[in-house]
């Protein structure tokens, strides 16, 4: 059974050899992610062409997500590298203090204009939420705050609002800077931090092509503003070609048990705006020290497949974790055991789609056809850009989708979407009436088909022809097919 779901895993010291990246493809991963909140830009120009490389020797069509670190909000540096805060005690965050002259008493800020954005009665929570401060005052550029949850607290640690609310915009000079270094790689997409509305996800993607990025423009969702109603949140998915549920941030935001119920909707939302949808953070993350995930963690992927997501997604788990294969293995092994379940197969079949746009008709018809049409057992999509079979794919269905491309970007960018293999295919190389017949022998040769067996065909008129999907056909394998 091919895996539908696909697997993104960041890269970080624990994976970044060529050896290991092989072993991470081999293992199951479809995207690899270039965190850019740490490591210089060399070296993640290093680390993407020998990704390319890996992928190349290995037959993959591994797909490479650059994440912009967007405008974390953090504090400066300790004295003595970390202090413990205990409840009940004063703590100044102080904007206007030396960046490296934190102690038990005060820190100063890499983000300044912290005292602007808060006030008496915030609550501020740093370190992921792991500790707890309620602002009383705020002097000048210092922010006074009494602890509520203590804990250690290092360098650099960030800072959120309860609620959000910080005004920072989402893309910082460094981003910027980062943009046109994406571009320069020809990474197949961008990631962008923290935005606030549709406007960020637009400035994103105009410098991206300004610089002569190709790739698409994932919205993180990890603010309180993206999520505080409807309109913004459908504004900033459409705005985007997929969004990524940054679980991290947006908990510590609206707050853990809110989180769930907003992941569902996210995830809901952006297969029915015809966008792909990446789960992420903690998912395994026991794993980082632990050979085996917990029954929780087992759960926690289960249920985002069992959803409707895209992608799920490892952080530290393959960056810097003790066990990045044997992640990657089980994160394999329970989506597929989530996927054969019973409750993939009836739901969310969008009988009530209207399509707009004649590829997006040929997508969904041919959908409706190979979900109640016996015998059916593969979809296969002849494409330039992806479209038609991205369509497909926001359809739920059982059933295997293969775009057949001769396009490398192509095949990449559609790594990420969830029931779309892809087979690296020239038609122009042979006569129109050779077409057909060619690319369902292909699949009997890989075995996902057999004679008798029904494959639906989509293409356009024409090759070469960027979205031109107009045909639906239905064909029996083994036979002659014209
Ligand atoms: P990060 O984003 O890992 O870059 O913070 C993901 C998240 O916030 O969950
Ligand atoms: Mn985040």
């Amino acid at each position: 059974m091919v895996r539908r779901t696909k697997i993104v895993a960041t890269v970080g010291p624990a994976c970044d050899s060529e050896a290991m990246l092989r072993t991470l493809i081999d293992a199951g991963v479809n995207v690899f992610r270039l965190n850019f909140s740490h490591g210089s830009a060399e070296h993640h120009q290093a680390v993407g062409k020998r990704i390319r490389k890996v992928a190349a020797e290995a037959g993959s069509n591994v797909a490479t997500l650059v994440d912009l670190q967007g405008p974390k909000i953090r504090i400066a540096r300790f004295r003595a590298g970390e202090v413990t805060l205990h409840r009940g005690e004063p703590f100044v965050l102080d904007a206007a203090m030396d960046e490296s002259a934190g102690d038990e008493h005060a820190v100063g800020l890499a983000y300044k204009e912290l005292p602007n954005d808060c006030e008496a009665g915030d609550t501020l929570l740093l370190n992921d939420g792991l500790l707890e401060l309620t602002v009383e005052s705020v002097e000048g550029p210092a922010v006074h705050c009494r602890v509520v949850q203590g804990g250690v607290l290092s360098d650099k640690k960030g800072v959120n609002r309860k609620g959000g609310g910080l005004t920072a915009k989402a893309l910082t000079a460094k981003d910027k800077a980062d943009i046109v270094t994406a571009a320069a790689m020809d990474v197949d997409y961008v990631a962008l931090s923290f935005p606030r509305d549709e406007a960020d996800v637009n400035e994103a993607r105009q410098l991206y092509r300004e610089a002569g990025g190709q790739g698409g423009i994932v919205a993180k969702i990890e603010r309180a503003e993206a999520v505080a109603d409807n309109t913004t949140l459908d504004n900033i998915i459409l705005a985007s070609d997929g969004v990524m549920v940054a679980r991290g941030d947006l908990a510590v935001e609206i707050g853990d048990a809110e989180l769930v119920g907003v992941q569902k909707h996210i995830t809901w939302r952006a297969r029915q705006l015809n966008r792909f949808v990446i789960t992420a953070t903690q998912m395994m993350e026991s794993m980082i020290n632990h050979p085996q995930p917990t029954r929780a963690e087992v759960s926690d992927v289960a249920n985002a497949v069992l959803d409707g997501t895209d992608a799920v997604m490892l952080s530290a788990e393959t960056a810097t974790g003790q066990f990045p294969e044997a992640t990657v293995q089980a994160m394999h092994r329970i989506i597929l055991g989530a996927e054969r379940s019973y409750q993939m197969r009836d739901q969310w079949k969008r009988d009530d789609h209207v399509p707009t746009l004649i590829d997006e008709s040929i997508a969904t018809a041919a959908m409706f056809v190979a979900n109640r049409l016996a015998g059916v057992k593969a979809i296969i999509a002849m494409t330039e850009t992806g479209a038609t079979p991205m369509m497909m794919s926001r359809i739920r269905s059982g059933l295997p989708i293969f775009a057949f491309t001769p396009h490398a970007a192509c095949q990449r960018r559609l790594a990420v979407y969830r029931g779309i293999s892809t087979v690296n295919f020239d038609s122009a190389a042979l006569a129109p009436s050779e077409v057909n017949q060619k690319v369902v022998d292909l699949l009997m040769e890989q075995a996902v088909v057999e004679t008798g067996d029904k494959v639906i065909l989509t293409k356009g008129d024409y090759v070469n022809v960027n979205g031109g999907t107009n045909t639906l056909k239905i064909v029996e394998a083994g036979g002659v097919i014209h």
